[in-house]
């Protein structure tokens, strides 16, 4: 099956394609098709990532695939949630959103957080019916960087379990605990059913 994805974060391509490469499902990002980005002007996860869908899937008559993801800092009520790619504003840069993350969190003690995804998949435009999955993976928020895998708050991002932050684990190892893992396997688990 071909898809569209409905993102050009080639990272998150990279990952999303380890996940669904081997069901033999081709994931073509949006870019090459010539589709825009569409704006994300919802306050929910879930509402933006089927704006994407869809808006993919209207411009190319493929079945669409959309993540919206984000980083939820307790001590900010959630924030910068669906902001996150555009924390420090435009253009964005996971630089200078690590470092206001880092700025507005100061010396508080309270640093849980947790990433969040919600991925859609939708078989035309218009499905009445599309299949939603959601993954969250939950940590603290750093003092100061580690590591240089991963991207976005990652080297911030402190995985108690494993001892390391988001940036330290190899691809494999993030692809297994991720939010945006664990809301690929329940997709996954979910268009198998309803293949
Ligand atoms: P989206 O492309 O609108 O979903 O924006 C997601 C933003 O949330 C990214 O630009 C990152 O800032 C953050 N984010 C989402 N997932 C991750 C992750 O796995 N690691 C680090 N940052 C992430």
């Amino acid at each position: 099956m071909r898809l569209v994805l409905a993102s050009n974060n080639t990272k998150k391509l990279k990952e999303l394609d380890a996940i669904l490469a081997p069901l033999g499902w081709e994931l073509v990002p949006q870019g090459q098709l010539d589709v825009p980005e569409v704006d994300e002007p919802h306050c929910t996860f879930v509402e933006n990532a089927l704006a994407k869908a869809r808006h993919a899937a209207q411009l190319t008559g493929l079945p669409a695939l959309a993540d919206d993801s984000g980083l939820c800092v307790d001590a900010f009520g959630g924030a910068p949630g669906v902001q996150s790619a555009r924390y420090a504003g435009e253009p964005r840069s996971d630089a200078r959103n690590n470092e206001k993350l880092l700025a507005e969190l100061g010396e508080n003690r309270q640093r849980a957080a947790h990433y969040v995804s919600v991925i859609v998949f939708v078989r035309h435009a218009h499905d009445p019916q599309p299949i939603i999955a959601e993954g969250e993976w939950h940590g603290e928020i750093l003092p100061a960087a580690r590591g240089d895998s991963g991207f976005g708050y990652d080297p911030l991002f402190w995985v108690r379990e494993l001892e390391q932050s988001a940036a330290e684990l190899d691809a494999a190892e993030k692809n297994r605990r991720s939010h945006r893992g664990q809301a690929l396997a329940r997709l996954v688990e979910q268009l198998l059913a309803h293949r």
